[in-house]
């Protein structure tokens, strides 16, 4: 079997981790066995549209690597959306992928059920259905549709919609590829609606519809849709079809066992990236979210050839997955460690134009093998390094303060310094450390608090790139100068 999955999103907002952990499952499954990774676009639901949805999930999809190997073309997604003005379509065999472009399709389908008596027309106004509910709840019956035009024979030129008819009393069986054997016996649904009277169709048909004609093998999807499998197994039976291989991973949860939710912390793939997270971290770090290796398992950074070649669904756990923030942030730093130096300077520029800070190149290529070490995301390297491309700096005295060391002597300690600085023959990191020791030693303080009170009047911050090395890059002049200002605000 050829194996083809997609990711079906509905451009309603940005792209949640959790949805898109969903979808790098579906890639992984696709290109592990040579196979195709399909996107389409669910925009039936017209009134929860967002302009710049589609664009930003097709952004996300860049930045994390995933490569979509059929998906909506330049034409139809500037059809779709006004505001499209990327130089970015894919397009396909199965075109067109985004839905509000296959209503007759659709229509066809949900034409086909009505004549093979499994489907009908209900003309019931939302005034009715709203009647027929309250009578429900008042007998504390489970609301929904009861089914009255079952037997009505609406005409089809009336307004209408079209329902599934629910065989009652069935029992159906889904093989669930995460969770394995899932019954409904004594099935009780309700005659779901396929077809709406403006011509679109529910999630129920479009996504079977779709899944069919585009020949996707594994659907895999949230767990919020197992409930409606029956539905569209009984429908997939209805028209005679071979559902695909359902897959529903459980639902990712915060540390406090809730689903994850943007209470606790980013959730959304484009902050990740804005925050300086590595796409290859980001994705590491999803897929190990309800997915193992294996068991007794024990490597957690994986190449991505590496989780394209050890993926499987039958790995992919039947209890919710923890999204750990800690975890994420350990990972990343291993990722920005494992990056060769030359990469990671590329890396940062971005992060250091947009806060406004006029590196010079030069500069940058020296600190960075500093701070590699002390990087959680990308974003860290502002703070870190900021105190080399200004001269304007705002320094927190009080925190130079100590049982050892009070204002007059943190006055001693760089004007001091600043006078041993200027004899020093040459001004290297061993220099200056051996200086700053013997200044240590000559006025009696512990060499950590010398150091302290020279990193915050040097650098305007108590933790920093390691003293020494920033000063050496710095230059004399430089720190010189700012000895000899602190030496001012300390008089
Ligand atoms: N459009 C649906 C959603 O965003 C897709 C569900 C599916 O993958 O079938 O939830």
């Amino acid at each position: 079997m050829s194996v083809r999955t997609r990711f079906a999103p509905s451009p309603t907002g940005f792209l949640h981790v959790g949805g898109v952990r969903t979808a790098i499952f579906s890639y992984l499954l696709a290109k592990r066995h040579g196979g195709e990774f399909i996107l389409r676009i669910e925009d039936t639901d017209r009134e929860r549209l967002v302009p710049g949805a589609i664009a930003a999930i097709v952004h996300d999809f860049k930045w994390l690597g995933i490569t979509i190997d059929e998906g909506p073309s330049l034409e139809e997604l500037k059809s779709a959306d006004p505001s499209w003005s990327e130089d970015w379509g894919i397009g396909g065999p199965f075109a067109p992928y985004i839905q509000s472009h296959r209503l007759p399709r659709y229509k066809e389908v949900a034409e086909q059920l009505v004549a093979s008596g499994h489907a009908y027309r209900c003309d019931c106004t939302s005034q009715q259905l709203e009647e027929e509910r309250q009578i429900q709840t008042a007998k504390k019956e489970p609301p929904g549709y009861a089914g009255r035009c079952r037997t009505r024979n609406v005409s089809p030129d009336s307004k209408h919609v079209i329902r599934l008819k629910v065989p009652h009393d069935e029992t159906v069986v889904l093989d669930d590829g995460v969770k394995g054997k899932v019954r409904w016996e004594g099935l009780a649904l309700r005659d779901s609606v396929l077809l709406k009277s403006d011509g679109f169709p529910t999630y129920h048909l479009a996504h079977l519809v779709d899944d069919h004609d585009m020949k996707i093998s594994h659907v895999i999807r949230a767990e919020e849709w197992l409930p409606s499998a029956p539905l569209h197994l009984l429908t997939y039976k209805a028209l005679g079809w071979e559902p695909p291989i359902f897959c529903h991973p459980p639902v990712v949860l915060g540390q406090d066992g809730k689903k994850l939710s943007k209470r606790h912390g980013a959730t959304f793939v484009s902050t990740f990236k804005d925050d300086g997270y590595l796409p290859e971290a980001l994705f590491n770090f999803l897929v190990l979210i309800g997915w193992s290796p294996g068991e007794g398992e024990e490597q957690e950074i994986f190449t991505r050839e590496e989780l394209i070649n050890r993926f499987s669904i039958e790995h992919i756990s039947s209890s919710p997955g923890v999204f750990s923030y800690d975890k994420l942030n350990w990972m990343n730093g291993m990722y920005i460690r494992q990056l060769p130096l030359a990469e990671l300077v590329e890396r940062v520029i971005p992060f250091l134009t947009q806060a406004g800070i006029n590196y010079d190149r030069k500069t940058l290529e020296q600190i960075i093998p500093h701070i590699q070490e002390r990087m959680v995301v990308l974003k860290d390297v502002v703070g870190l390094i900021e105190f080399l491309f200004t001269d304007t700096l705002s320094r927190d005295l009080e925190q130079m303060f100590n049982k050892n060391i009070d204002r007059e002597k943190a006055r001693l300690v760089v004007t001091q310094g600043a006078e041993a600085l200027k004899k020093l023959e040459s001004f290297t990191a061993p220099q200056i450390d051996s200086t700053l020791k013997a200044l240590a030693t000559e006025l009696g303080l512990p060499a950590g608090g010398v150091l302290l009170t020279t990193r915050i009047a040097v650098t305007g911050k108590k933790a920093t790139p390691p003293l020494v090395e920033s000063m050496e890059i710095l230059g004399r002049e430089r720190c010189v100068k700012r000895l000899e200002e602190t030496a001012g605000l300390l008089a």
